[in-house]
């Protein structure tokens, strides 16, 4: 028999917790950067209350409709990413533009490190009402990063951030992941010592709307200058793509120290994405990323009902040993744990 009083208290606790939803939604909504500070902490959060209270939140906020200009920025260390974030970043607040600065460290979880993580090294951009710095969390759980990442741009966008970018440091997998959440991808480079491409992998060049080589001041400009038009010849090689204009992908040299550059590759990013808008390629992209991340999360709650259902748990052992003493062949093991759920 089913408790009519506990159904009453559940829900009115349920009734409770999408009140105090719907008021941090329309904090954010308002903008106000504390509830949005909270809200990015929340869906960090791998409590399933906490995930429960994530989804409706990430739900409530969609309802504002609001779409901002996503970048995803890439480069090694030391290439001058945070640098450049602080420059370009204060010459879009001039202008009026409200700017978000995501980080997305895949290594943090290992090192307890993260980019970002000093907040000093750009202390102009962090002090800006009109700007919003997020640092990677020092502990991210592993394939959360994405999840995180997605739903924190989300979060943004209700917030009525203008240019949201998500910076990530070029190693392994991150750049593939941001440019798969990004509108345009930025690649960030140093001069190359000789006329040698640095060991920029094929893979990242394709994805790169626009490279911008670094540094391009003082002693280093020729050297700069030199290596971009090293990466215009590589770039022209690669195949032209049905998502670009004329000239794209665009490679340029800027200094986010002197600032050189830096308003000519904002009007590249502009250029590119208006064309974008205008032929459909803005609308498609978005669309190809809600579905993969659609199926990103259909493969990771099956993966997660995988490790936590009691009755696959009970029986998964059990399965294991007769799979490897030859009793059952591991298809027909496999297939009678997910019969399971
Ligand atoms: P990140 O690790 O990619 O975030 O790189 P940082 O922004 O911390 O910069 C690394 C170093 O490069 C610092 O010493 C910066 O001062 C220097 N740097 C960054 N941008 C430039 C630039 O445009 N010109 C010069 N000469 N140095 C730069």
């Amino acid at each position: 028999m089913t408790c009519q009083f506990c159904n009453i208290l559940e829900k009115q606790s349920e009734n409770r917790m999408m009140d105090a939803i719907e008021q941090q939604a329309a904090a954010i909504i308002s903008g106000e950067r504390r509830a949005l500070a909270r809200a990015i902490t929340l869906i960090e959060s791998t409590r399933t209350d906490h995930r429960q209270q994530a989804q409706a939140l990430i739900g409530a906020v969609g309802k504002a409709g609001r779409q901002a200009l996503r970048i995803g920025l890439s480069g090694t260390p030391g290439v001058g990413k945070s640098t450049f974030t602080e420059a370009f970043g204060m010459m879009l607040v001039a202008q009026g533009l409200r700017v978000a600065v995501l980080a997305v460290d895949p290594s943090s979880s290992r090192s307890g490190g993260s980019i970002l993580g000093d907040k000093t090294r750009m202390e102009r951009l962090s002090r800006h009402p009109n700007a919003f710095i997020r640092p990677s969390p020092s502990r991210t759980a592993l394939g959360g990063v994405a999840r995180r990442t997605r739903e924190a741009i989300t979060l943004c966008e209700a917030a009525g951030y203008d240019v949201v970018l998500v910076e990530t440091v070029g190693v392994g997998q991150s750049e593939v992941m941001v440019a798969d959440m990004s509108d345009l991808f930025v690649l960030l480079l140093a001069p190359a010592g000789g006329d040698e491409l640095q060991g920029v992998k094929r893979g990242i060049m394709e994805i790169a709307d626009i490279i911008l080589v670094n540094k391009a001041d003082g002693d280093l400009k020729s050297a700069a200058e030199r290596t971009c038009m090293d990466y215009k010849g590589a770039l022209h090689l690669l195949r032209k793509r049905a998502r670009d204009p004329e000239g794209f992908p665009m490679a340029m040299s800027v200094s986010a120290v002197t600032g050189t550059g830096l308003a000519e590759s904002w009007d590249a990013m502009q250029q590119l994405l208006e064309w974008r808008r205008a032929n459909g390629h803005w609308d498609r992209n978005r669309a190809r990323q809600a579905a993969v991340w659609f199926e990103e999360e259909l493969r990771n709650a099956v993966l997660a009902r995988l490790e936590n259902d009691p009755k696959v748990r009970a029986l998964r052992g059990d399965m294991l040993k007769r799979v490897k003493a030859g009793e059952l062949p591991p298809d027909v093991a496999a297939a009678q744990i997910l019969a399971l759920l």
